[in-house]
């Protein structure tokens, strides 16, 4: 069997096949000379394909993974509803089915049927839904706990939930779902807070090759952690507990948190190692990392089991 490696990777991505200000060669460009792995572009309705190139153009990286932002108003009004269909095998027609619930579970399900799985994109945007209607939505494989889009609204507001909040309240209805950092990028010429840059957000995957098939099933598994720029050296997620070391950076303290069921706070430890060994009736388990200039990572949820009173 060969080695597992991580392979960095973004999975929501804009270039001039939707509303992005770079055509799609320069957008895999940019990635590819910023270390990325594999890259997903999503444009809102439209499954934007990009060869290999030739010749001198031809390059291996970024692997090139289908993808699509289902976008859709609902009744063409206030409510944005956006899915990102990673892995598709063909372009995915949005569906507005009347209410939010019906609207998200109609594009869930047209994604998977298309060969894909299901990203909930930026549920703040707009204040367009939260936990209440996604724990209702069934099939879903990801959803955003960052996106680097200016007006994703990612860390809430007084009486509106935080995307990890509403991820924790998603895990604790019962819904087996993954946190993903994206880019949202559309701007690749004016680097400002206002607009919409790459570099932002990111996954790292854990797989044994860099393939579609591996990218695609390590995401649907949850073998990765998302990053807004904490880096971990060492990862080890199973029903026991997780473990991690992260990278040091100059003069930086890093904070981990374990959160359970409820978004409660199980432990909490300063340095650049941290551990939870579960205790059985955590009904899940995850990391998220803080460093003290701002950037985080987080871990994927475990799922630990009532162990036997008896050895
Ligand atoms: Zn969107
Ligand atoms: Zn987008």
């Amino acid at each position: 069997m060969s080695e597992q490696q991580w392979y960095k990777g973004n999975i929501h991505t804009h270039t001039t096949e939707s509303d992005g200000d770079e055509d799609p060669h320069k957008v895999a460009s940019w990635y590819r000379r910023h270390g990325y792995d594999f890259l997903v572009l999503s444009d809102h309705n439209h499954l934007t394909l990009l060869g290999y190139g030739t010749g001198r153009r031809r390059f291996r990286k970024p692997l090139m993974v289908p993808g699509e932002e289902v976008s859709v108003r609902i009744d063409g009004g206030a409510t944005p509803i956006h899915i990102n269909g990673v892995g598709i095998s063909r372009v995915v027609e949005p569906v507005d089915a009347g209410d939010v619930v019906s609207t998200l579970q109609a594009n869930v399900d047209a994604i998977v049927a298309a060969g894909g799985i299901a990203s909930i994109n930026h549920p703040n945007y707009e204040w367009a839904f939260d936990h209440r209607a996604l724990s209702r939505v069934e099939g879903a494989s990801l959803l955003e706990v960052f996106n680097g889009h200016p007006r994703a609204n990612v860390f809430g507001a007084p009486g509106r939930p935080s995307y990890e909040q509403i991820w924790d309240s998603v895990l604790s209805a019962g819904r087996v779902i993954f946190g993903v950092a994206t880019d949202d990028s559309h701007n690749y010429h004016d680097f400002t807070p206002g607009h919409s840059n790459p570099g932002r957000g990111w996954v790292m995957v854990e797989a044994d090759e860099l393939t579609q098939d591996a990218i695609v099933g390590g995401l649907a598994t949850g073998r990765f952690y998302a990053s807004t720029g904490v880096a971990l050296t060492r990862l080890e997620c199973s029903a026991d507990g997780i473990a991690l070391e992260i990278e040091e950076g100059l003069h930086i303290v890093y904070t981990t948190q374990f959160t359970g069921k409820g978004g409660e706070v199980l432990a909490e430890s300063t340095g650049l190692t941290a551990e939870y060994e579960a205790v059985g009736d955590e009904e899940y388990v995850r990391a998220t990392v803080v460093s003290s200039s701002g950037p985080s990572a987080w871990t994927q949820p475990v799922f630990p089991a009532v162990r036997d009173a008896v050895d």
